[in-house]
C-alpha cells in the first residue's frame, strides 16, 4: 500500500464531499488512454474523463512534448505589460475555430473564473455604453455556471447551492428555457418587463451539465439568441462543458448558427493536462472598452492568467484535434452510448435516458423521501473495474474521445448492471 495515503489523507478536504461517512477516495498512480492505473495495480475505465476535461485521454504523448518543451524554455511569466508565444498562438487560434467575430481572448485559470470575466464583461459594456442600470443576469432553471459566488447566483435553486447561501448572493432572474411556444412568449415577456436592467443571458448550449444533464435542440438555443438581440441584452454561451468537440461539434453554438457575444471555455481546452480557461468576446464587445478614460478598461487579472505551460498544453490539444479523427470518434461514440444505453430505459427507477455527442445520461427516478445511494452505487462501479460517478439524479458516461468500443462497452455494461442491480431492490 502507499505510504502517502493514510499519513495525507488526514489533512486533506475533498470537494463535495461528507468527510464523516464517504468512502475512502481511490489512490491513483497513473493515468494511460482511457485507463486510471491504482495503488494496488487495479485498472479503472474512464468514464468521465476527470470531470469532462481528457477528451485526448490521459498522457497523450503529443501534448506531454509540448509541456516539455515549454517547461524547458518558459514556465510562466506574468501577463501584464508582457505576453508570450503560446498564448497569442493559441488566442489567434481560438478566435479562428470560433464562429463570427468571437475574437477578442481574456485567458484565467478555471471555468468560474471565466464565468465571472465573462459577467464583468456585460455590465461593464453596458455602463461604458452609458447604461449602467443594465446590470442583472438572466440564468436558465438546471443551470451551472461555477462554484464561486457570483457562478453560484446563477445556478440551479434547488440543484444549486442557493439555500445554503441565501442572502450572500447577487439576486439574478431565473428563466425557463423557451422549449414550447409558451414558454418562448414567457422569456419574450420576461426580458421585456426587465430588459433594462438585464446585461446579459447565460445560457449553457444543448447541454446543461452539473445541473442534471438537461439537453436542449438548437432551435431553443436560437430562440433564446433570437430574444437578446431583440431586447437588446448580451448573450454568453458557457461552452465550459460542450467546448471542444463533446456535443459532436467543436463548440455547441456551431449547431444552431448561433454567434453569442461572449463565450466561456475551460474544461477540455488543454485536453486535461493542465488548468486553464478563456473568456472570448465579439469584436463590438471589446471595442465598448476603447476609450481615452482608463476606468473604461477590463478591471481583472489574474496572477496565473495565460499561464504559458497550460496554453502550450491547448496548443498541442488543438493540434489533435486538426491531426486525429475526433469529431468522428464523438459520432461513433454517441451511436454506441444511445444503442447501449436504451434498455435502460425499460429498467424500474429510471426517469429518462439521454444521449447527445459523447455524453450519455441516465436520470434516476426514486420514491418521495426515498434517497438514492450514489456512494453505494460508486463502490460498485469500482468493483466491476469502473470509474463513474454519478451525482444527484444523474448517472452519466462522458468518456475521452479515444475511447475504444470495447471499452466503451464495458462501461455501459457496467451502468446496466448496477441500474439493474438498483431496480430488482426498489
Ligand atoms: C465546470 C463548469 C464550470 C466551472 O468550471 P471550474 O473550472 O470548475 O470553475 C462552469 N460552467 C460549466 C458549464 C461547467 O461545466
Amino acid at each position: 500500500m502507499s505510504d502517502w495515503l493514510t499519513p495525507g489523507l488526514a489533512h486533506l478536504w475533498l470537494p463535495y464531499t461528507q468527510m464523516q461517512t464517504a468512502p475512502a477516495p481511490l489512490p491513483v498512480v497513473a493515468a494511460q488512454g482511457s485507463r486510471l492505473r491504482l495503488a494496488d495495480g487495479r485498472e479503472l475505465i474512464d468514464g468521465i474523463s476527470s470531470w469532462w476535461t481528457a477528451c485526448h485521454g490521459y498522457n497523450h504523448p503529443h501534448i506531454r512534448a509540448a509541456v516539455e518543451q515549454q517547461l524547458a524554455v518558459l514556465p510562466h511569466v506574468m501577463f501584464a505589460g508582457l505576453v508570450h508565444e503560446p498564448a497569442a498562438r493559441l488566442a489567434q487560434r481560438l478566435a479562428a475555430l470560433l464562429p463570427g467575430d468571437l475574437e477578442r481572448v481574456f485567458f484565467t485559470e478555471s471555468g468560474s473564473v471565466a464565468v465571472e470575466v465573462a459577467l464583468k464583461m456585460a455590465v461593464q459594456y453596458w455602463r461604458n455604453k452609458g447604461q449602467a442600470a443594465k446590470q442583472r443576469i438572466v440564468y436558465f432553471r438546471h443551470a451551472y455556471h461555477g462554484d464561486t459566488f457570483a457562478t453560484m447566483a446563477l445556478c440551479d435553486p434547488e440543484e444549486g447551492m442557493h439555500t445554503l447561501f441565501a442572502g450572500t448572493m447577487p439576486d439574478q432572474i431565473m428563466a425557463e428555457l423557451p422549449t414550447d411556444q409558451n414558454l418562448r412568449r414567457a422569456f419574450d415577456l420576461l426580458l421585456e418587463t426587465h430588459g433594462e436592467r438585464v446585461a446579459a443571458v447565460i445560457v449553457e448550449p444543448l447541454v446543461q451539465g452539473a445541473g442534471g444533464m438537461q439537453m436542449h435542440d438548437a432551435a431553443t438555443l436560437a430562440c433564446v439568441a433570437e430574444a437578446c438581440a431583440r431586447h437588446k441584452v448580451l448573450l454568453i454561451a458557457d461552452e465550459i462543458m460542450t467546448g471542444f468537440g463533446r456535443t459532436g461539434r467543436m463548440f455547441a453554438c456551431a449547431e444552431a448558427d448561433v454567434v453569442p457575444d461572449i463565450v466561456c471555455l475551460s474544461k477540455a481546452l488543454t485536453g486535461g493536462t493542465l488548468p486553464l480557461a478563456a473568456t472570448v468576446a465579439r469584436r463590438h464587445v471589446f471595442e465598448a472598452f476603447l476609450a481615452d478614460d482608463p476606468a473604461a478598461a477590463l478591471m481583472h487579472g489574474p496572477t496565473y492568467m495565460a499561464n504559458a505551460l497550460a496554453c502550450a498544453a491547448a496548443n498541442a490539444s488543438l493540434d489533435l484535434f486538426e491531426s486525429e479523427p475526433r469529431l468522428a470518434q464523438v459520432a461513433a461514440i454517441e451511436a454506441q452510448l444511445a444503442a447501449e444505453l436504451a434498455p435502460c430505459r425499460a429498467l424500474a427507477g429510471v426517469a429518462a435516458v439521454r444521449v447527445k455527442g459523447a455524453i450519455g445520461a441516465v436520470e434516476l427516478s426514486c420514491q418521495p423521501g426515498g434517497r438514492i445511494d450514489l456512494d453505494a452505487m460508486r463502490r460498485r462501479f469500482a468493483e466491476l473495474g469502473v470509474w463513474v460517478r454519478p451525482f444527484g439524479k444523474v448517472v452519466y458516461l462522458m468518456p475521452p474521445f479515444v475511447i475504444t468500443a470495447a471499452e466503451l462497452a464495458t462501461l455501459t455494461a457496467a451502468l446496466r448492471q448496477v441500474l439493474g442491480e438498483r431496480a430488482a431492490r426498489l
